[in-house]
């Protein structure tokens, strides 16, 4: 089986390749098609989430074997605070799929966690002896996350680029104090995107050595994805298991989407023959993506607001060049697309195009107002608290809820991240502190503080370079790859 561009069908790689190299030379993604490696539903619900891992990773990476995959996902997920490691809990009408039980408290874990070990082992697949440089662009959860799972893992190194007044103190306080002597963390001026695009320039000029090369631990490596695969189904077994629902039915899912590497998950998941109904897709005010998939109009040249949901905080959603492959199935036409989006700023799909994507894919915003108002209502008439991100998801799930249709909402990050914005949404008044601001949430809700989150504030700070975007290449020629 191979992998290949999203913009061009002829540029391939095999899974291992795929993962440890993490874009194609192109600039383009790479991708298999999932519609062609079915799972059986039946079969995977007898399966517990180690299991579920194991069978969608054989599947989607077939050049790992099962042998290779079982002590990886034993390492990855033994870290999570939970033996569900991503529990489904009923709140109101709705389920709440919990991503956040993992070590830095935000979905990212999930994939990251095992990550390290995807690309440990594609090296042994491919016998790599260079250094492999982790290099990843962070809206605040993906560099905590790959921090985590890369420190000290030997012959790799990590760098996490993040906007400097683009995330919130506690996810910068998590990357400054990272320990591991393979980490390197350098706050960007500018914003989520000016990283991202950094990182898309240095994986341009830097070409690989026998000594060192580059990947990414962005959602834009299918190694990130694969594992993101899981939750959908496993979610879908808990209802099945409870009762909710029969083997068969469909049920919707919420997504609170950034870069759409979460959501493009469950469209695998639902190519692979999970019955997914619906994907919502919901934005925060950067509503990029429900102006798309609202008209088919893909147009970056708007304003950039920072919200109280960061990771959300986002013009080019990189994983959707794959859904535009997937649904066209023209490398061309993606080339083309992906052209005009660096060239001119924005992109039409055809008609034709929008039409499939419609039928698949629901779309929502909400602002910092309509995301406060959730959490208040929820915690009023649930005691059930939920951070920006799942209550942006939450108001969009809202305007969406089909009869008869669960709908699965994805809580992408603890309360605990966020405080001042949760406590501001409970109408508390907060100081400018977020560590004392977790000890007034806790007061406040009896709700536990994650033991990741406690303590960060007596840690030491590490880390404390700030660059200008445009030095981010020198940044990791000079003191990285040197
Ligand atoms: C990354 C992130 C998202 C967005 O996920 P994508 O895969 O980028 O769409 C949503 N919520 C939180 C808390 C995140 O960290």
């Amino acid at each position: 089986m191979q992998y290949n561009s999203t913009r061009n069908h002829k540029q391939t790689a095999s899974p291992a390749e795929a993962v440890l190299r993490g874009i194609a030379p192109d600039g383009g993604l790479y991708l298999c098609d999932p519609a062609t490696l079915p799972l059986d539903p039946a079969e995977m619900l007898q399966k517990d989430f180690a299991g579920m891992a194991e069978a969608v990773l054989v599947r989607l990476l077939p050049d790992y074997t099962p042998e290779m995959l079982r002590p990886m996902i034993a390492a990855a997920y033994g870290k999570f605070d939970t033996a569900d490691i991503t529990p489904l809990v009923m709140v109101g009408d709705y389920h709440v799929l919990e991503l956040f039980h993992g070590p830095t408290c935000a979905f990212k874990d999930v994939a990251l966690s095992l990550l390290p070990y995807l690309i440990t082992g594609a090296k042994q697949l491919l016998n790599d002896k260079a250094k492999t440089v982790i290099l990843t662009a962070t809206s605040g959860d993906t560099g905590k996350a790959a921090l985590e799972g890369f420190c000290d893992v030997t012959s790799t190194s990590i760098v996490a680029f993040y906007p400097k007044d683009g995330v919130s103190k506690i996810q910068e306080r998590q990357m400054v104090t990272q320990r591991g002597k393979n980490v390197s963390v350098a706050a960007v001026r500018g914003n989520f995107d000016d990283a991202q695009t950094g990182v898309k320039h240095i994986f341009a000029e830097v070409k690989p050595t026998e000594k060192a090369e580059l990947s990414s631990a962005n959602s834009i490596n299918i190694g990130r994805l694969a594992p993101q695969v899981v939750y959908y189904f496993r979610a879908y077994g808990d209802l099945v298991k409870s009762g909710r629902i029969h083997l068969g039915d469909v049920v919707d899912y919420t997504v609170p989407t950034g870069n759409f590497g979460d959501i493009l998950a469950g469209y695998f998941a639902r190519q692979m023959g999970l019955p997914v109904g619906r994907l919502i897709c919901a934005s925060n005010a950067n509503d990029v993506l429900t102006e798309f998939l609202t008209t088919g109009r893909y147009d970056k040249r708007r304003p950039f607001y920072k919200t109280t949901s960061p990771s959300m905080d986002i013009l080019v959603s990189s994983n959707l060049e794959r859904l535009l492959y997937l649904v066209s199935q023209d490398a061309s036409c993606v080339e083309r697309l992906m052209r005009e989006l660096n060239t001119q700023g924005w992109y039409q799909v055809s008609g034709w195009m929008l039409e499939q994507l419609r039928a698949v894919f629901g779309c929502g915003c909400c602002d910092d107002a309509g995301a406060a108002e959730v959490i208040g209502r929820v915690w009023r008439k649930h005691r059930y608290l939920c951070d920006p991100h799942t209550a942006v998801a939450w108001a969009v799930a809202e305007k969406h809820t089909r009869e008869g249709v669960p709908m699965v909402v994805l809580s992408t990050a603890s309360p605990y991240k966020f405080p001042a914005a949760v406590l501001h949404a409970l109408g508390e008044a907060s100081g400018d502190d977020e560590f004392a601001m977790m000890e007034q949430l806790h007061a406040l809700t009896g709700m536990d503080i994650p033991k990741n989150l406690r303590g960060l504030e007596g840690r030491p700070v590490l880390h404390t370079d700030v660059i200008d975007k445009d030095a981010m290449l020198d940044y990791v020629l000079s003191d990285v790859l040197k």
